[in-house]
C-alpha cells in the first residue's frame, strides 16, 4: 500500500516539476480572485496554493543588475494566501519544514508571543530591508499586506501589494527559480 500523508498535513509538492504545475494553476486562480484585502482568505486561491506553502523560502534580491544585493526572504503563509516576509533565513539545519518555517527575524523573541509578524517587528525596530507601507483605502484584512523593500546597498526601493508579491513568488516556483528580483 502506498504511503499516505496523515490528514492534518497539507499535500506538499514533492518535485520542482510538480511545484511548477501547482504554481501555474495557482496563477490562473490568482488572476481571477486577486489576493489583496479579504481575498487572502479566498477558498479557491487557498486550495490552489496549499501544496506550495512548505516550498522552500524564496530569496528577494535587488533588481538593479549592478547590485543584486540579497534583501529579504519570502514564503507563503500557512493559513492564508499571504506572502510572509523575513529579513533572514534559518540556517540549513533548521530548514527541514520549509515555507514560513525557513524564515528568521533580526529582532529576538519570535514565535506565537509576538504582537506582530517578525518582519513588522524588525521594521518597527528600524532593522532590515522590508517594511509595511500601509494599505489602500477599503482594502484590509487585519494583516500588513503592502510593503516596501529598500536595498541596503544601493538604496533602490520597490513597493508591492500582497497580490503582486504573491504573483512573483508563484512565477518563481513556476519557472524553477529560487530568487525574485524587486
Ligand atoms: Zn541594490
Amino acid at each position: 500500500m502506498p504511503w499516505q500523508q496523515p490528514p492534518h498535513t497539507p499535500m506538499v509538492a514533492a518535485t520542482r516539476e510538480q511545484a511548477a504545475e501547482f504554481a501555474t494553476h495557482a496563477l490562473e486562480v490568482l488572476d481571477r480572485s486577486g489576493a489583496d484585502g479579504q481575498a487572502i482568505f479566498g477558498e479557491e486561491l487557498n486550495r490552489a496554493i496549499d501544496a506550495l506553502r512548505r516550498w522552500p523560502a524564496i530569496g528577494v534580491r535587488c533588481a538593479s543588475p549592478r547590485c543584486n544585493h540579497g534583501m529579504a526572504w519570502v514564503a507563503i503563509d500557512e493559513g492564508s494566501a499571504r506572502a510572509v516576509s523575513a529579513n533572514r533565513r534559518r540556517p540549513p539545519k533548521g530548514r527541514q519544514h520549509g515555507g514560513i518555517y525557513d524564515l528568521l527575524d533580526i529582532t529576538p523573541g519570535g514565535g506565537l508571543g509576538r504582537a506582530q509578524e517578525g518582519w513588522v517587528e524588525d521594521a518597527n525596530a528600524n532593522k532590515g530591508s522590508v517594511r509595511p507601507t500601509g494599505e489602500r483605502p477599503g482594502i484590509t484584512s487585519g494583516y500588513n499586506e503592502r510593503r516596501t523593500h529598500t536595498c541596503q546597498r544601493c538604496g533602490r526601493t520597490s513597493t508591492h501589494t500582497n497580490e503582486t508579491l504573491l504573483r512573483r513568488i508563484l512565477e518563481a516556483i513556476r519557472d524553477c527559480d529560487d530568487v525574485i528580483r524587486l
